[in-house]
């Protein structure tokens, strides 16, 4: 296979990626320059290297000094009693813009309408482990998770989620959705900070 059809083959893999704008891809680095190119490539390789995944809340972060924690799991000053339940990675990114100042973890997907098996699709058992251990800090009680804010998208697969985490969730304390500042449709990645903001402000 030539390189021009194996690069479209991965780029179509993105998320929302067809084959036509994979061939798009494709074309633009052909015209690029040598160092473009060499940058790009470079820049994948470390993706491998130099980022890792947070062992608490599962979200990629680059890596330094070796710490198994990112930024926001690190840092002892955030508030520990709320803990914010995304879909994704670029979630957080958002929800931070607002001024939230809780603890996060990342689901890594969202349940489909027709599936059985919920937890082929997110990090269950790793959200339940979490919550639990979090309602039971050693040491110091002011450290407890007292709220779950389960932040998912306003639409048919997020209601479908948020349905299941709550009753998975049953008996981990409070347990809390964004209030419907988030319009029906719209995606938390996408929400501006104002609007996650005020959803946040009016949970329940
Ligand atoms: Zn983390």
């Amino acid at each position: 296979m030539s390189p021009i059809d194996k690069l479209s083959q991965l780029f179509e893999k993105f998320p929302g990626i067809g084959p036509r704008q994979a061939r798009r891809f494709v074309q633009y680095l052909l015209v690029a320059s040598p160092a473009m190119r060499q940058d790009m490539a470079e820049q994948v390789r470390s993706l491998g290297t130099q980022t890792a995944q947070c062992k608490k809340c599962y979200r990629w972060f680059t890596k330094e000094h070796k710490i198994a924690l990112c930024p926001v799991c690190a840092d002892e000053h955030r508030d520990k009693s709320t803990l914010f339940v995304v879909e994704k990675d670029a979630d957080i990114d958002n929800v931070e813009r607002s001024g939230y100042k809780g603890l996060y973890f990342v689901l890594g997907g969202i349940i489909p309408l027709a599936s059985e098996e919920p937890e082929k699709h997110i990090r269950l058992k790793e959200l339940l482990k979490r919550a639990e251990e979090d309602a039971n800090p050693r040491g110091d009680a002011s450290m407890r998770l007292q709220e779950i804010i389960l932040g998912l998208s306003a639409t048919t697969e997020g209601d479908h989620t948020r349905e299941i985490l709550a009753e998975k969730l049953r008996g981990s304390g409070k347990i809390s959705s964004l209030g419907r500042g988030l319009s029906t449709g719209s995606e938390l990645e996408y929400a501006d900070p104002d609007t996650i903001a005020s959803a946040l402000s009016s949970r329940s």
